[in-house]
């Protein structure tokens, strides 16, 4: 189940992979983007560790999510700050109990997609984070139906993610910034989507 130390443990995992992989992300933002992806989150996300290790111990796994989306939303400038802050706090506040289990996980990512969803205006095949994000959530909510564990879960949600980022490659981005190069975009992985994946894989790492 998720409670606090794995609540954490993602989140300290998600800031190190930024950290090897910020280069990475800024290099696909710069092919399409304004080639900030990787410093904004590297930034973001080492402001998020040091703001959910200041935390009480008796935290919940939806304040530690939450005091994350905040900090992301008041350290990041470009989109990807307030999109992936809205989440976290969204999905926080749907888990209010010390440990959740994989339905309730699952649920409350969804209502951090549709936060997401409500403030950036992108659905699937939009060339943007969602194209990751939402078959993440699918792919919990699938297994949690099924009865798979945490582990096996998050493992498919990675899974799920990293194809649904690949998978935006051909197309043609019609949501920020990689919209106004139009047919140009086109070719070229997106940076929030490949972000997302990151984020999911950090997920399995950490339910150990
Ligand atoms: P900025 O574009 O402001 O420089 P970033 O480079 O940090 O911000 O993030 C860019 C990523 O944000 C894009 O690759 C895309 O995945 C995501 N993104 C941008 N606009 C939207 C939107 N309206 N809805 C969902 N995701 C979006
Ligand atoms: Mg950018
Ligand atoms: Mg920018």
């Amino acid at each position: 189940d998720l409670d606090r130390e794995l609540a954490l443990a993602w989140l300290r995992t998600a800031a190190a992979a930024v950290e090897r992989q910020h280069e990475e992300l800024t290099a696909l933002d710069a092919a399409i983007g304004d080639g900030d992806h990787g410093s904004n989150l590297r930034r973001g996300f080492a402001a998020v560790v040091a703001a959910v290790d200041a935390l009480d111990a008796d935290a919940t796994p939806g304040t530690v999510l939450g005091k994350a989306g905040s900090t992301l939303i008041s350290k990041v400038g470009g989109a990807s700050g307030p999109l992936y802050g809205s989440a976290l706090r969204v999905a926080g506040a749907a888990l209010p109990a010390p440990t959740a289990d994989l339905t309730a996980l699952a649920e409350a990512l969804r209502a951090g997609l549709g936060a997401v969803q409500k403030l950036g205006g992108a659905a699937v095949g939009d060339k943007t984070m969602i194209d990751a994000f939402e078959p993440a959530v699918a792919a919990l909510e699938r297994a949690a139906f099924d009865g798979f564990t945490l582990r096996e879960a998050s493992a498919l949600a990675a899974e799920a993610a990293e194809a649904g980022a690949r998978a935006t490659i051909p197309l043609q981005a019609r949501k920020g910034r990689a919209s106004y190069l139009g047919p140009r975009s086109v070719g070229h992985q997106d940076p929030g989507a490949t972000s997302t994946a990151l984020l999911f894989r950090a997920l399995a790492e950490a339910v150990t």
